[in-house]
């Protein structure tokens, strides 16, 4: 029995383990396979694949792009990219430069606000190296650490979510950007939990441009919506995966579901599906 998660995120990202303890607990969890997409790079996924072999755990390299469409962040999920594609390393360049400067306009907006945070102070009191980003969960940490407010959810509600005050609308590719750039890079384009959008004009777009799969089980899917989503995908003939998008714990609370939670419901031929639907 193939036990497969296809939605992890490292420390290269937003999520909480290293490459390293992330493959150790995936191991825990009797995982056979594990894809690490983390939000617009790929560095979490080089660094565990190196582990393959002491592993013994099929890792594949994924990425999950932000994209912008109808002024909706839209994840795109990317399997089987090839990691030395110079567009692909290029665009996640611009892509985190695009980020950075958000998280520059959220702070000076939240200063306005009168809660005075800094890139510095979020990079030294979360213990970050200089070089890495910073994405708005990080800044909702810091909000809480700060006492700005009472929880990360707070600091969403009430101030960098969307539509809230300091909130920014990322610069991004459009996702049928993505779609393209993934499978020019060797990948396989894959919607991310598009119950979270509820956005019924995206997945005709996204399939004309030709979307290879949608993910239609995700800790944040209810039943409905699974069931939607798999009619969806077989009427366009897309392949169907699912993912736990784990981060680890935030607040003592998983964020989003645990490692290999939506493993039941993949099927156990998936990465052969994906392999087979690289161009
Ligand atoms: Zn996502
Ligand atoms: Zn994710």
């Amino acid at each position: 029995m193939k036990f497969v998660d296809l939605h992890s995120h490292t420390t290269a990202s937003d999520g909480k383990l290293t490459p390293l303890e992330l493959l150790q607990y995936a191991k825990e969890k009797g995982l056979s396979a594990l894809a690490i997409t983390d939000h617009d790079t790929i560095e979490g996924a080089i660094e565990a694949a190196k582990y393959t072999k002491e592993f013994q755990l099929e890792i594949i390299i994924g990425v999950e792009l932000n994209t912008v469409w109808n002024q909706r962040e839209i994840h795109m999920l990317g399997y089987f990219v090839d990691p030395d594609n110079p567009r692909l390393q290029e665009q996640l360049i611009t892509q985190r430069e695009m980020r950075i400067a958000r998280s520059e306009k959220i702070l000076a907006r939240l200063q306005e606000l009168g809660i005075a945070l800094t890139v510095n102070d979020v990079l030294s009191e979360l213990n970050f190296n200089s070089a890495r980003d910073i994405l708005l969960p990080h800044i909702a940490e810091l909000m809480v650490k700060k006492g700005f407010v009472s929880s990360k959810q707070e600091a969403f509600q009430r101030y960098i979510g969307k539509g809230k005050p300091a909130y920014v609308l990322p610069t991004a590719l459009t996702p049928i950007e993505a779609i393209k750039l993934i499978q020019e890079s060797g990948g396989v384009a894959v919607v991310a939990h598009p119950g979270i959008y509820q956005e019924e004009g995206l997945l005709p777009d996204l399939v004309e441009a030709g979307l290879d799969g949608i993910e239609v089980y995700h800790p944040d899917h209810g039943a409905d919506e699974r069931e939607k989503y798999a009619k969806l995908a077989k009427s366009y003939r897309l392949i169907i995966t699912g993912g736990s998008d784990f981060h680890g714990e935030q607040e003592g609370k998983m964020f989003h579901g645990d490692l290999g939670s939506q493993a039941q419901f993949v099927a156990e031929d998936i990465i052969d599906q994906l392999r087979t639907a690289r161009k």
